[in-house]
């Protein structure tokens, strides 16, 4: 059947996202989208900016989106680059800052999208254990490497680095990027984009999808030195121009006005899952500290597959992995506050059951 394919697409294993489903009835705790909708001042621009625009191609150099982020973040324009979604970005992070032949690390539980990108543009990776409380260990990413790439906080752990974790990440590597994706920051962890002035080795990676509930307009970012973003925006302009539409810019700028929206709904999330961390350990669940939008739990009795099997035939969907260390943890997107009542309520009926 794959005799018509390159070498190169017979050979891949694509990442396999959460299941969304077609059904609406179900709460979805599978995928760390927000529960609450995004903020009304994105939604007016995305509306503002459907018009005869359109018929125009965006700005390939997203530079108004820039110059709101530069001010959100105190940074200049040319330390900022923009993607469709942090995956996007990291995959052209992958593409312009490592090379076949030096191997990069990164953590063994992780984002499963990196494997994924270092296979597809062939590169060594040598995975670094976690340590036996799932803490990223500091030691090994100062060895040789052609690059690190750390999620921070991590998934699907939740647990966060310290900024000294990061900068002595940072200073042990000179000759090597370090790229540190921020996706879940928001949720509580300490940024380290106010060490990209003083890091020439340094990359920033956000999104608009978890905290500012924005997953289905697809737009990330790289905040780096600006060495780092031409290489970027080199890889970028050899494989598509406008990677960001109207609408997403539009709807970026707006978002990231909303600062308020942003402060109440984390503040709302983090408090939704500190009340389920401690509702979950009263079931006798073993949780994780999460800096995240979701909780990494393992129950001692009954095997985390058979209560995500139990979850889903009750309409509820969370996230489970085959994999070696974590085939007894669930991954759990925090909801919104009736959807963790069902949760623990279904929770409680299946290990009485088991
Ligand atoms: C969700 C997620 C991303 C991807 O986010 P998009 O911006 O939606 O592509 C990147 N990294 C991690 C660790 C994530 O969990």
């Amino acid at each position: 059947m794959k005799e018509l394919w390159s070498k190169r697409a017979r050979e891949l294993t694509p990442y396999v996202p959460g299941e969304q489903p077609r059904q609406e009835q179900l709460i979805k705790l599978n995928t760390n989208e927000n529960p609450y909708p995004p903020s009304a001042m994105a939604l007016a621009a995305i509306r503002e900016a459907a018009n005869d625009t359109l018929r125009l191609y965006p700005d390939p150099e997203c530079r108004s989106l820039r110059e709101v982020l530069a001010e959100t973040y105190g940074l200049n324009t040319d330390q900022i680059f923009v993607g469709n979604g942090s995956d996007e970005v990291l995959a052209l992070c992958f593409q312009a800052f490592f090379d076949p032949e030096r191997t990069i690390l990164f953590p063994d539980i992780t984002y499963s999208f990196y494997t994924v990108y270092a296979d597809l543009y062939g590169l060594k990776y040598r995975q670094i254990p976690l340590d036996q409380h799932f803490a990223v260990p500091l030691a090994p990413f100062l060895e040789q490497n052609g690059g690190v790439v750390i999620a921070n906080p991590n998934a699907p752990t939740g647990l966060a680095l310290s900024l000294s974790g990061i900068q002595a990440v940072l200073e042990g590597n000179p000759a090597s990027v370090v790229v540190v994706d921020e996706a879940y920051v928001d949720f509580g962890a300490r940024s380290a984009i106010e060490l990209v002035d003083r890091y020439p080795n340094l990359v920033v990676v956000q999104t608009l999808s978890k905290s500012r509930a924005l997953a289905g307009l697809r737009v990330g970012f790289a905040f780096a030195h600006q060495n780092l973003i031409a290489a970027l925006n080199s890889v970028k302009n050899s494989f598509n121009s406008y990677t960001l539409d109207r609408l997403a810019l539009a709807g970026a700028e707006g978002a990231l006005r909303d600062r308020q929206y942003l402060q109440a709904t984390a503040a709302k999330i983090c408090h939704t899952r500190d009340s389920t961390a401690e509702r979950l350990k009263a079931m006798g669940f073993q949780v994780i500290d999460s800096s995240a939008n979701f909780l990494f739990a393992s129950h001692p009795h009954t095997a985390a597959k058979t209560l995500l099997d139990g979850l889903r035939q009750k309409g509820i969907l969370v996230r489970w992995w085959d994999k070696p260390r974590i085939s007894n943890y669930l991954r759990i997107t925090i909801g919104t506050d009736q959807e963790m009542d069902a949760l623990c309520h279904a929770l409680a009926q299946l290990l009485e059951q088991s």
